[in-house]
């Protein structure tokens, strides 16, 4: 099927103290980052990406530095596909992940993409097209084998690195990789840079705190789950996000306004910029659901129905 991704024009910045990005053409939808972190003798990759194609190609891409420093640790950032569908192609890795990514990880697998997108519903058609350019069929799902709770420390030949859980907030796990001699931090999702930010879980409050932690590390280089190398600047920015939507939903809410409503009349103000604008039906509902904890949560078909809802005005089906 025809994609919007394109996959021509990926790219591998490199950063101080042996750290790499693997940086996705796009960004977007599915179009996740992917890290490098090489010692002497050995190497750490921060997630593999949403398909096999295109983990492959990032595994080339890398293959320079990994020659010499061969990829002995995967990190999973978190348990939406984009961050470990490629799982498989990293062979005799030791895989790594927080318990709670784990769980999530056996929640949604890549068989499940095929149902999201297959319904001639306004949440399927939406799914096809923001999915529909990455190939699921031939995934075969491989867990880490190694998890572990609130923070691990790794020494990755002679780099040190550390793990940490700042979840739950995008999903129910999110560990970031904090490499304190390059004063540089991998995020995962807990960073967008340039587009949207994501609440599938929450609570909002968690994340608020989890970008204050990030700033509190004094990493000078972010790099983010999707979109390009940044600053703390853009941990400010998803905070100002966060908090915002989180106002602008309690609001509504108080006003008996249903989740769809509000979401509808929340101004973007000096967020519009950002990608993915469509979120906000995801990100009020969860605010919703911490208001309300006896409504009922939304699977992944309603909630990509609402985005739909929202995408609207904006996508020609
Ligand atoms: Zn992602």
């Amino acid at each position: 099927m025809a994609s919007e991704h394109s996959i021509a024009g990926p790219q591998i910045v490199r950063l101080r103290g042996g750290c790499h990005l693997w940086q996705q053409s796009a960004g977007g939808w599915g179009m996740s980052n992917a890290g490098l972190i090489a010692g002497r003798d050995a190497s750490l990759l921060v997630d593999t990406l949403y398909d096999l194609r295109l983990t492959a190609r990032m595994l080339d891409g890398f293959a320079a530095v990994t020659a010499r420093a061969p990829i002995t640790t995967v990190v999973n950032t978190h348990g939406n596909g984009d961050h470990w569908f490629g799982n498989q192609l990293v062979e005799g890795a030791e895989i790594v992940a927080s318990h709670a990514s784990l769980a999530d990880m056996r929640q949604v697998q890549p068989a499940d993409m095929a149902r999201l997108m297959a319904p001639e519903t306004p949440s399927g058609r939406f799914a096809r097209r923001i999915f529909g350019g990455f190939d699921f069929a031939a995934i075969r799902p491989v867990l880490p084998g190694r998890t572990f709770e609130r923070e691990l420390t790794l020494d990755i030949g002679g780099t040190c690195v550390q793990l940490i859980d700042v979840g739950p907030a995008h999903t129910a796990g999110d560990t970031i990789v904090h490499v304190p001699h390059a004063r540089t931090v991998y995020t995962g999702d807990i960073v967008f840079a340039g587009a949207t930010p994501v609440v599938w879980h929450g609570p909002f409050d968690n994340w608020v705190a989890a970008c204050d932690l990030i700033l509190g590390l004094g990493a000078e280089t972010v790099v983010p789950g999707h979109g390009p190398v940044t600053t703390k600047a853009a941990l400010h920015a998803t905070r100002a996000y966060l908090e915002y939507v989180h106002e602008q939903a309690s609001a509504r809410h108080a006003a008996g306004m249903s989740p769809g409503e509000a979401a509808r009349d929340i101004p973007l103000g000096s967020f519009a910029d950002l990608a993915e604008s469509e979120r906000l039906a995801v990100n009020v509902h969860t605010v919703y659901r911490e208001l309300d904890p006896d409504l009922t949560p939304l699977d992944g078909p309603q909630l990509f129905g609402h985005m739909a809802d929202l995408a609207c005005p904006r996508i020609s089906f």
